[in-house]
């Protein structure tokens, strides 16, 4: 059996593991993704957009502009029954970019190929077993790599999952709905319709002859690949015909089913994106939440296979991602509830309709549903500590620039906004990049609003706050060895 290694396998080369394998390849590590598909091609649309904090992760290693020029922009967040405004989200990005999944993987595989990341490609993770040092991981049940941690990137029925004994509690699926492109002989109503069951709709495909639609199944069916009849009973079903369907070009099942790793990470077995939660495509969060994962894993994992910090930073990974990812199951939960029609429901979608557009849970929503409110608990302090830094307009000694222009290598920054203070980093001096800058704005955070501005903060390479200071350096040095390590020497 060929054996070779790698510091780092990721089991899946979907959006979730090329953007760990970016994160991972631009801190040193050498990082192979194993992907079975043979081609780049993704099986229909899936997901059809990036939301502002998956946009802003982009921004933060240089790489928006590859996706912005794509898409459209939406400024207005959907909820069950009312369209939001969402145009005043303090980011750059206060919009949903409308892209479809195969172009952001094309735009993510492009970054990852720059990076020279190695793709096993049609190539299949059948197995791994794991020691104290390491994991030998097979491919097809013939050839071996070895790595010394595994991530498993590999999607909602995630081998790596199961193998690793990790258990997905959640609740079970109550509706399956068909997802299509097809051909239709008669014009079908456009827009969205509340069935009993959920919502579905139909709507013109881009290349302006297909449709693409949502339908309701009558009754709950899992698993298998749905066939043409259960289509066209689906649609008589919903709409009284079939709208002469044919030429049916994607034909897919999901349910409202949702699920969570109970461990992103077992040892040397780490998971992340849809491996680690399913839910309810209602809302879109998905692969927004699978990039998030992997920006919070990269550089923690990057900087415990190069020593500079003990392995226990990875279980921070865990602590910090599985709240949110709860959180999302509970609100993909509510929407789908939300969204079903007969009357009761009817009534609670019409007087959240009439809730949602005030101010404060209009807020609150669209942040949510950006990504844009995620607060990691390190603590009190600042309303800044935890949450992502916004990209500030700053001026340094070489001029202009943005707070994520600072971030593009994926090194912490540690970010002086003040004309005085001196800021001793001795000892961490090789890993953190001190940059003194000044800001003549305000800073505002997304629900929370306008919040003063600290004299200095610690920004870590995913973006978060990990330290603020207040014309002062107590907490500075404990911030810098939680999380990028002990300083040299010691
Ligand atoms: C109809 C629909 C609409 C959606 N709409 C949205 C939306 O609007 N917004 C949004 O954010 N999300 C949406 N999603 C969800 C989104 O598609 C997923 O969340 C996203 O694809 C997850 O990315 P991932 O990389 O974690 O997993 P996947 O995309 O599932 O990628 C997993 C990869 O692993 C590979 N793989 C699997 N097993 C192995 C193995 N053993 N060895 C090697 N390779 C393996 C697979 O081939 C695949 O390439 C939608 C999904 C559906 C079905």
């Amino acid at each position: 059996m060929q054996i070779s290694g790698h510091e780092v396998i990721i089991a899946g080369g979907g959006p979730t593991g090329l953007m760990l394998a970016g994160e991972l390849a631009l801190a040193g590590v050498d990082v192979a993704i194993v992907e079975k598909r043979l081609s780049r091609d993704v099986e229909g649309s899936r997901a059809g957009g990036l939301h502002p904090r998956a946009i802003e992760l982009l921004d933060q290693r240089g790489i928006a502009g590859r996706f912005a020029l794509q898409g459209k922009k939406h400024y207005v967040v959907p909820f069950p029954g009312v369209m939001l405004n969402g145009a005043d989200r303090p980011s750059r990005h206060n919009y949903t970019l409308a892209i479809w999944q195969a172009e952001i993987e094309k735009g993510l595989a492009g970054w990852v190929c720059e990076l020279a990341v190695p793709t096993y490609r049609g190539r299949e993770v059948t197995d791994f077993s794991e020691d104290d040092n390491g994991v030998d991981i097979v491919l097809d049940n013939e050839r071996m790599l070895r790595a010394q941690f595994l991530v498993g990137c590999d999607g909602g029925r995630s081998l790596v999952r199961k193998k690793a004994g990790i258990a997905f509690p959640g609740w079970d699926a109550d509706i399956s709905y068909l997802i299509f492109e097809a051909d239709m002989s008669d014009q079908p109503p456009s827009g969205f319709r509340h069935g009993e069951k959920g919502i579905y709709a139909i709507g013109p495909h881009e290349d302006g002859k297909r449709f693409r639609g949502v339908v309701t199944e009558e009754r709950l069916m899992s698993g298998g690949k749905p066939g043409h009849d259960e289509l066209h009973r689906a649609l008589v079903a919903a709409y009284d015909t079939d709208f002469g369907v044919h030429n049916v070009t994607w034909l897919s099942r999901f349910t409202d089913a949702a699920r969570q790793a109970d461990a992103y990470r077992k040892g040397r077995i780490l998971l992340a994106g849809d491996a680690a939660h399913v839910h309810s495509p209602a809302g879109g969060q998905g692969l927004n939440t699978g990039l998030q994962d992997a920006v919070n894993l990269g550089w923690k994992l990057a900087q415990v296979i190069k020593g500079i910090s003990p392995d226990s930073l990875l279980d921070t990974y865990h602590d910090e991602r599985h709240p949110v990812g709860a959180a999302l199951l509970k609100h993909t939960l509510a929407i789908t509830a939300l969204n079903r029609g007969d009357a009761r429901t009817t009534a609670l979608r019409e007087m959240m309709a009439e809730v949602m557009p005030m101010d404060e849970p209009r807020k609150w929503y669209t942040a949510l549903m950006s990504g844009l409110d995620v607060h990691y608990d390190l603590g009190e302090g600042h309303p800044l500590l935890g949450r992502r830094v916004p990209d500030l307009d700053i001026t340094t000694g070489g001029g202009p620039t943005t707070v994520f222009t600072l971030l593009h290598d994926a090194r912490p920054v540690l970010l002086n906004l003040s004309t005085s203070g001196d800021l001793d980093i001795t000892g961490w001096g090789d890993r953190i990049k001190q940059v003194d800058a000044t800001f003549e704005g305000v800073m505002k955070l997304p629900v929370i609003g306008v919040v003063e501005t600290p004299s200095a903060i610690l920004i870590r390479p995913d973006g978060h706050a990990a330290w603020t200071g207040a014309g002062q350096t107590n907490g500075l040095s404990a911030a810098l060895e939680a999380w990028f390590g002990p300083p040299l020497g010691r």
